[in-house]
Formats: structure tokens, C-alpha cells, sequence
């Protein structure tokens, strides 16, 4: 008895749908993207129920002429491809027509569309249940296409036991559109749920709207405290320079989780640990350990420089110069956060921010700016940075330091300083207004900025081992130890291959001997392994000197003559990044006059 039969067209669509269409996001996407491939650039998505009970999207775009109806719904049925040769160039999100015959599988669904200026050549068409040859029907519809889908997986009910609550389903659906809106930032987008209009992206014409998109897309807050990068690098080998272009945020505005970071190369969102790493680390001097960073970059470069196929979801890339491109962000980021200069921070420059929470919030923020510890008494000006001479200054009933400032034009951006406010703060007057800084911070930076300096300055101290350590590695890593030794030398790491799967260590940067050095070295080699890049040492040597720039420097408590506070400020103002302290923490904030006017109801 022959035991092989055919599977039906419809039972094949519902196999097929398992791997397209597995939640109402996914069947969003879909749609988005063919109504983006029809060139529309107004799109309404319309939600009931997270998805899950209705999907109903609607564009403008070029619309699907009443014949190819039908076609539209069938499996491997396409108008973006016909050749091979077609699909090496291919320019479209889809190509592989299978998206609508998977929805229309699971769901009922409904498509209307118009190929005219005249409504009444619109026609739809509705599939349903068991197979069947769907019938045309005429249907008004100006130009452009409607799906909609109702009732995911009614006739799956394994698939729907998958679906999550209608909120976390919406919640995927929202991550949806906000990635396209962000792709895609000429397109209108609107999205209503349960008959209420959540989300309108509006197109976007110059920079002031770009920045109301990235509202809508994150939240007014990620908006305020991000600054816009742009930057292009032309390589004399490439035709195209690449460029980088987004919103990176101020480390104020940092993440518990990587989930604000969208990097899109060419147009398509990537996920990549070489691109990951390299914001990362150029962020790694001013991000508190364990926090993320967030941001929204568009890379562009020559296609030819970039896969975006190795992952089947497309989110992995593999680039042809990986170390350039790394080197081209970090530089780019680095640059920008280092820029940081007095004035250009968006931190609290937003009174009712302050006001809003009421004195509740402002106390809390400030406490949360404090010195680690507490503790003081330990030596000023480790970097020489403060001067202990005292000018005509005075302590007042309340234990505070004030000073005359004075009047002239050539005031100092962040101004002279007038009083120590409980051994934490320095309060400073500037042409604009209040200027509040957090010595500790301050002091801490510039500390690690100098240490810094001096090692970029001079060659790396070794300090050799007196036993070499021994590792066991894998005969891969072993090959890259042999590849790179020369280059980890000038890093003050002599490590040499011993065996084929056996390395030994004989010497280590002398700033580093207390770490491990084992563990250094398997970092290094697992760095170099799968970006072909190593920044680890670096990092670890900053690590390092920002832990003792954190013990070197003034602590709260300690109370400093005018004198030593305007040095301090002055030295804030000639150090790179001087806007933050090394735990990615402000280290001095702004109030203008006009801000706290506002805080007093003034002229109003
Ligand atoms: P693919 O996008 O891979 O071609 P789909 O199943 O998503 O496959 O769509 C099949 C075809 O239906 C598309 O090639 C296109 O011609 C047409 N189509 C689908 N959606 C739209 C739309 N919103 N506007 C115009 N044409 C559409
Ligand atoms: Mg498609």
C-alpha cells in the first residue's frame, strides 16, 4: 500500500505560515513592508486586540490591478523577482511571495486595492476556511491596497495557544512600527489600537522633524538628552565614503537593558556584535559598569563592503573591512561624546522636568549625583590640579563659602564660583545663570583624563613575570597568538605559542598587574577571534585608571577656598569629556536665569 501522498495547497500554506507569520508582529511587518514595496508613503495600521482579533492596513501605494488579485493570495507568486539575475540586485523588503498566501491561510482575510485615480475600479477579494478559488468582486477603494485580517489562527488552535496577551502582542507590534518608522522616515505612519490613535509618525522634512520622530519613536526624555551625529569617512579605496549619521544619547540617559539601541546599515535594521561592540566601547569611559547605552545610528557604505544575507532574519551582517568599519564608529562616537563642552548638554535644561516632580525630585536627583562614599580627608589635587591659596572670600552663618564674582564680559563658560554647598557641590555663577557642580566628579575626571594622557603619551611599562603562566587554548587561538604577538608586544603583553594547543605568558603591562592575567589574555585572544579586533586591553587599562583616579581625587565633605573651586572649574572646562565623570554620572548642570524665572512663576 503506497504510504506517500501529496499534501494539499492550503495544508502547505498552514505549515508555511508556522515559519512567516508566528504573531500578529510578524504578520505587521509583512504587510508594512509590501505596502512600503508598493511605494506608499502614507500608511494606517489599524489593531484591535494586540492583533490578534484584527489587522487591518492601509496604504497609498501603486495597488495590485483586479486581475493579479487572485495571484496576490498564491504561494511563490511575485511581481519583485522572475530571474536570477533579478534576485542578485533585488531592491525590495520582499521577494519571495509567500506572505500573503501564509496569512491568508490562518486568518480570514480580506484584500482591497485600486490601481487608478478612480475609486470605482477598486475590487477585493476575501479568503476564508478550506481551500478555495477566491472570487473578485468590484469594491470602491481609491489607489493604493487594504488588507485586513481578522481572527489569527482561528483555524490553527495550536498556533493561537502561542499568542500572549493582546497587550504584550501590541507591545511587538509597536517595536514593529517603530523600527519601520525609523528605516523609513518619509513614510506617515499611523497606528490605532482598540479604536484609539497610539502612535502618529510624521514625515520627516528637516532635522526639528527627524527629532520629533525620534520622539515618537522613544519618548521626549531619550529626545532631550541625545545629540545628533553625522559623520562621513572617505577611504581613497572606496568610491562611496561611508557615513554615519542618528542620535546618539548622552550617557545621563543610559539603559539597564540594550534595548534602545537600533543600528541600521543601508536602510535595514542590524543587530552585530562588531557594530555593538564598537559603541560600546566607545562609550565605555563614560558609562557606569552595567549600564547600556542608547542610540539610533545609520551606517551607509558601498553595498559591495557589506552581506546582510548570513542570517536568515537578516539581522547579522558580515563586512569586508570588519576593522575599519569598527575603527570608523568608534572614532565617530568617541569623537562626539568627547566634544561634550559646556552649554551643548540638554541635562535639566527643562525646568518643569524639575518642577514636575516637586522638591521630591530634584533632591533625589541630586542625592543620586553624590560621591560614592562619603569619606574625606584624603590629599587634593593628586593630578595638581587644585591650588590650596585663598582669596577674599567669606563663611557665612550657614557654614557656606561666598565669594564676590566678578563683573566682567569675558566670563568663563561655566563662570566664577561663589559658594560650597554642604561639601558637595560647587555653585557657580555664568553669563547665562546657575551653574551646580559635583567636585567629586569633576575632580575624578579630570584626574583620569591627565592619567590617561601621559600613558597615551609614553610606551606601555611591562612588568615581566617571574613564573610565566601557562594556558591551555585551542589550537585556533593558539594560531591567532602566533599571528598577533608582535601587536599584543606593543601593548606590553609578551605572550608566545609553547605547544599546539599551549601558549605561555611572560610579561604584562605593569598597570595591570593586579588583574588576572589568564583571563586577560583569553579575553584578548576571544576579541581578536570574532571581531579581528582587540580593544580589551584598553579597557582594562582604563578600567584600572579610572578606579584610582576614583581614590585620587577630592572627596565631598572637603572644603575648598574659592581659589581652589575656580581652578576647579577652569580645569572642568579644558578636559575632554568633562561633562561627565567616569561612572557616566553629570558632573556639573546648568540653570539659566530664564529657568529659574520660570521655577518663580516670573514674568508670567
Ligand atoms: P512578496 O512581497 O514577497 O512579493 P507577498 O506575498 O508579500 O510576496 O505579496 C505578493 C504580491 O502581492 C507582491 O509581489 C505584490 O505584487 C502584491 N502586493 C502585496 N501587497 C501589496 C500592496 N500593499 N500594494 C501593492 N501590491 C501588493
Ligand atoms: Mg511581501
Amino acid at each position: 500500500m503506497a504510504l506517500i501522498r501529496q499534501l494539499d495547497e492550503r495544508l502547505i500554506n498552514q505549515i508555511a505560515a508556522g515559519e512567516v507569520v508566528e504573531r500578529p508582529a510578524a504578520v505587521v511587518k509583512e504587510l508594512l513592508e509590501n505596502a512600503l514595496d508598493a511605494g506608499a508613503d502614507r500608511i494606517e495600521v489599524v489593531l484591535e486586540e494586540g492583533g490578534t482579533r484584527l489587522i487591518r492596513i492601509r496604504d497609498n501605494g501603486e495597488g495590485i490591478a483586479h486581475a493579479d488579485l487572485p495571484l496576490a493570495l498564491s504561494r511563490h507568486a511575485t511581481s519583485k523577482i522572475q530571474t536570477l539575475d533579478d534576485l542578485e540586485g533585488v531592491a525590495t523588503l520582499g521577494f519571495r511571495g509567500e506572505a500573503l498566501a501564509s496569512i491568508a491561510a490562518v486568518s480570514r482575510m480580506t484584500l482591497t486595492s485600486c490601481v487608478t485615480d478612480d475609486v470605482s475600479d477598486g475590487a477585493t477579494v476575501t479568503v476564508s476556511g478550506p481551500a478555495q478559488v477566491p472570487d473578485v468582486s468590484p469594491a470602491p477603494h481609491p489607489r493604493g491596497t487594504t488588507v485586513e485580517v481578522n481572527d489569527l489562527f482561528f483555524n490553527t488552535p495550536a498556533r493561537r495557544k502561542f499568542l500572549r496577551t493582546a497587550r504584550t502582542e501590541w507591545g511587538r507590534v509597536d517595536e514593529v512600527v517603530r523600527k519601520i518608522s525609523l528605516s523609513h522616515p518619509f513614510t506617515d505612519l499611523r497606528v490605532v489600537h482598540n479604536g484609539k490613535s497610539i502612535r502618529h509618525y510624521l514625515p520627516t522634512h528637516d532635522d526639528a522633524d527627524a527629532l520629533k520622530r525620534v520622539a515618537t519613536a522613544f519618548g521626549d526624555e531619550f529626545a532631550s538628552q541625545s545629540t545628533t551625529i553625522e559623520v562621513s569617512a572617505a577611504d581613497p579605496s572606496l568610491s562611496d565614503p561611508m557615513s554615519l549619521q542618528g542620535w546618539i544619547a548622552w550617557p545621563t540617559y543610559s539603559r539597564s537593558q540594550p534595548d534602545q539601541q537600533y543600528f541600521f546599515i543601508n536602510g535595514r535594521m542590524v543587530k552585530d556584535k562588531l557594530i555593538t561592540h564598537a559603541v560600546r566601547t566607545a562609550y565605555h569611559d563614560v558609562l557606569f559598569h552595567g549600564r547600556h547605552p542608547a542610540y539610533v545610528l545609520f551606517l551607509s557604505l558601498p553595498p559591495k563592503l557589506v552581506d546582510v544575507n548570513v542570517h536568515p532574519a537578516k539581522h547579522e551582517v558580515r563586512f569586508r573591512e570588519s576593522r575599519m568599519v569598527h575603527d570608523f564608529l568608534f572614532r565617530s562616537i568617541h569623537g562626539q561624546l568627547a566634544s561634550l563642552s559646556p552649554g551643548e548638554q540638554a541635562f535639566v535644561s527643562d525646568p518643569v522636568t524639575l518642577m514636575s516632580g516637586g522638591a521630591g525630585s530634584m533632591g533625589a536627583g541630586a542625592s543620586s549625583y553624590r560621591g560614592i562614599q562619603d569619606q574625606s580627608g584624603l590629599p587634593l589635587g593628586a593630578a595638581g590640579v587644585l591650588s590650596s591659596a585663598s582669596a577674599a572670600e567669606t563663611v557665612s552663618r550657614y557654614g557656606a563659602l561666598l565669594a564676590e564674582v566678578p563683573d566682567n564680559d569675558e566670563v568663563p563658560p561655566l563662570g566664577y564660583a561663589m559658594a560650597q554647598l554642604h561639601g558637595v557641590y560647587i555653585l557657580a555663577q555664568n553669563r547665562d545663570g546657575l551653574v551646580i557642580v559635583d567636585m567629586h566628579a569633576a575632580h575624578e575626571r579630570i584626574v583620569y583624563e591627565r592619567m590617561k594622557q601621559t600613558l597615551d603619551d609614553e610606551s606601555v611599562q611591562v612588568q615581566p613575570l617571574l613564573v610565566p603562566v601557562t594556558l591551555h587554548l585551542s589550537e585556533n587561538e593558539c594560531d591567532l597568538i602566533e599571528s598577533y604577538a608582535m601587536q599584543l608586544v606593543e601593548f606590553g603583553l609578551h605572550v608566545a605559542r609553547q605547544g599546539v594547543e599551549s601558549a605561555r605568558i611572560d610579561a604584562i603591562p605593569a598597570l595591570l598587574l593586579r588583574s588576572e592575567a589568564e583571563q586577560l589574555v583569553r579575553d584578548v585572544m576571544a576579541d581578536i577571534s570574532s571581531l579581528g579586533t582587540s580593544q580589551r586591553l584598553i579597557q582594562h587599562r582604563d578600567q584600572i585608571l579610572s578606579t584610582m583616579a576614583c581614590h585620587g581625587s577630592v572627596r565631598a565633605n572637603r572644603r575648598l577656598s574659592i581659589e581652589e573651586m575656580n581652578a576647579l572649574l577652569r580645569d572642568i572646562e579644558q578636559t575632554e569629556r568633562s561633562g561627565q565623570c567616569n561612572h557616566g554620572r553629570p558632573t556639573w548642570i546648568e540653570q539659566p536665569l530664564s529657568a529659574l524665572d520660570r521655577l518663580f512663576l516670573r514674568g508670567q
